[in-house]
């Protein structure tokens, strides 16, 4: 029997042993955390219900595509509807734009709302869908450190993009080349947010993020985005995967450069492949000391992580829907603050996630579940405790100027997290949301491939290596394990359920 180890059962490292399970392997995943999800899990507070990390979810097909894989009816197991509209995003100076599903009536608003032509918007999401289209199977679907990569066609249609792909202007350049409004410049540069980056740094390839949003949608899962994760382990475990929880990963064990289990703190398992979902950095530091490690790719610098104030509010705010963004005055000084004074702007965009707005199960009658979210640097010893005390209140007065609500009078329930608390929850370095950050144009070659060119059977998955973070580059980054693991034949004794 091929047996598969994988090592934490955050999205990356469940989807990896549904594939692995579907191909054949004995799959056991340990997880240092009591449960699975890593940093998408849920909580309580009160009759507050709140998902813990991710709130955005766009690519839904590649959740329905694991049990399709499995033989399963994807809607058995999850259902999710598309948001209408996606986001409401508020400008300091009054001025707002509700960001309707359909891409017409987007544009048409975003020329009512903030006078930007029609026609433009419209392009913009066309260049989009093109750039998408043109390099996803390239540099999101496959690893880029396999030779048969680039000598499939798929290259061939990447390279026709190359003029279009921005890389050698800033995702701001782009933008601002694109529109005079300095607002709309903002809504569309803050989809550098969705991988950690700043706008002002990473290249104009990261235009394709709107495609997904905009074109192909933002949907919202019954149950939350918790339940991608609870039902993805339904799945795993009617295919024979065992989830051991609390039982955290010392060692890889390796002979002659080959992997041949791991070391928890309870035992020993044996294992033909061994799939890290651990964050890469501690998997080399702390999982593999006696082995060289690939500096240059660790060293890279990180994404944001976040500031999260999760709040159980005593009102029903009508103007607000599931997302909603509040702007900075300045938004290249904010990422000033975060990546080059490591620290966190005094006037920060605030996210403000509202799943009651599609499920009112997840709060009171009368209230709402806050999840208010500031993009922070990730951690670097800067004093937490003090951040978030005066960020706290940096965003309470905006709220209150915003909204023209006292917010601070209707919090009944209250919990922080920083990245202190990220980092010790998932092991991700430094509490990064996304691995490394896609601050420079050779950003997606420098993540670490999906297997150690050094060890073999040893392979990598989730936020922290190639493709990236974030849910659906999570999920692919378990599609590639899945097809660079070596075939087995199905195992007798594991057969489903
Ligand atoms: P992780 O979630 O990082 O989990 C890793 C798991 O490995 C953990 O359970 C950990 O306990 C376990 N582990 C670590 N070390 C060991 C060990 N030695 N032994 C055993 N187990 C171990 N993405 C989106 O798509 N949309 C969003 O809106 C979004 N917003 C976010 C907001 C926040 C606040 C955060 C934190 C993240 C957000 N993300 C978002 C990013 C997304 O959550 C992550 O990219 C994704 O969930 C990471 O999954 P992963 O597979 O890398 O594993």
């Amino acid at each position: 029997m091929t047996k598969a180890a994988i090592i934490g059962a955050g999205i990356g490292g469940i989807a990896t042993a549904v594939r692995l399970a579907v191909k054949g392997y004995d799959v056991t995943v340990l997880e240092a955390n009591h449960t699975f999800g890593g940093k998408m899990h849920e909580f309580w507070l009160g009759k507050y219900r709140f998902d813990a990390g991710p709130s955005l979810f766009t690519l839904p097909h590649l959740v329905d595509e694991l049990f399709t894989l499995a033989g399963r009816n994807p809607s058995d197991y999850f259902r999710y509807t598309r948001l209408d509209p996606i986001t409401h995003y508020f400008w300091p100076d009054g001025s707002h734009v509700k960001a309707c599903a359909d891409a017409e009536k987007f544009a048409q608003e975003a020329e009512q709302q903030l006078g930007v032509p029609k026609r433009a918007v419209q392009e913009a999401l066309q260049k989009s869908a093109r750039l998408y289209k043109g390099t996803a199977n390239t540099f999101l679907q496959k690893s880029l450190h396999r030779l048969n990569t680039y000598l499939s066609p798929d290259v061939l249609k990447a390279l026709g993009c190359l003029s279009d792909l921005g890389l050698t202007t800033t995702m701001h350049e782009a933008n601002a080349n694109q529109f005079s409004d300095p607002r709309f410049v903002q809504l569309l540069d803050r989809f550098a947010t969705y991988n950690g980056s700043d706008p002002y740094q990473a290249p104009g390839t990261l235009n394709i993020i709107p495609h997904l949003e905009h074109n192909i949608g933002a949907f919202y899962p019954e149950g939350g985005i918790y339940a991608i994760a609870a039902s993805l382990v339904k799945l795993a475990e009617e295919l024979g995967v065992e989830f051991r929880y609390n039982e955290q990963v010392e060692r890889i064990i390796t002979q002659q450069n080959n992997v041949t289990g791991v070391e928890t703190i309870k035992g020993r398992y044996a294992a033909d492949v061994v799939v890290s979902n651990m964050d890469v950095v501690p998997t080399y530091r702390r999982l593999l000391p006696d082995q060289p490690a690939p500096e240059k790719t660790l060293q890279q610098p990180r994404s944001s992580s976040a500031l999260i104030f999760y709040w159980g509010v005593r009102k029903v705010f009508p103007q607000l829907h599931v997302h909603n963004i509040f702007f900075s005055q300045d938004y290249k000084s904010e990422f000033e603050h975060i990546f080059k004074y490591k620290t966190v702007s005094p006037d920060p965009t605030i996210y403000v996630n509202i799943t009651s707005k599609a499920d009112p199960a997840d709060a009171p009658a009368g209230g709402e579940n806050w999840f208010v979210m500031v993009n922070v640097p990730h951690n670097q010893g800067q004093d937490w405790q003090q951040l978030t005390a005066e960020t706290r209140q940096a965003v309470l007065q905006k709220l209150k100027h915003m909204l023209r609500t006292d917010v601070e009078a209707l919090i009944e329930e209250e919990q922080v997290l920083d990245p202190l608390l990220i980092e010790s929850r998932t092991s991700s370095f430094g509490g990064a949301l996304y691995g490394s950050s896609s601050n420079n144009k050779m950003a997606a070659f420098l993540r670490h491939p999906n297997f150690s060119s050094k060890i073999k059977g040893l392979y990598f998955c989730g936020g922290s290596v190639h493709p990236g973070g974030g849910i659906p580059l999570c999920l692919l980054s378990a599609k590639i394990v899945g097809e660079l693991t070596p075939a087995v034949a199905p195992s007798p004794a594991k057969s489903p359920k």
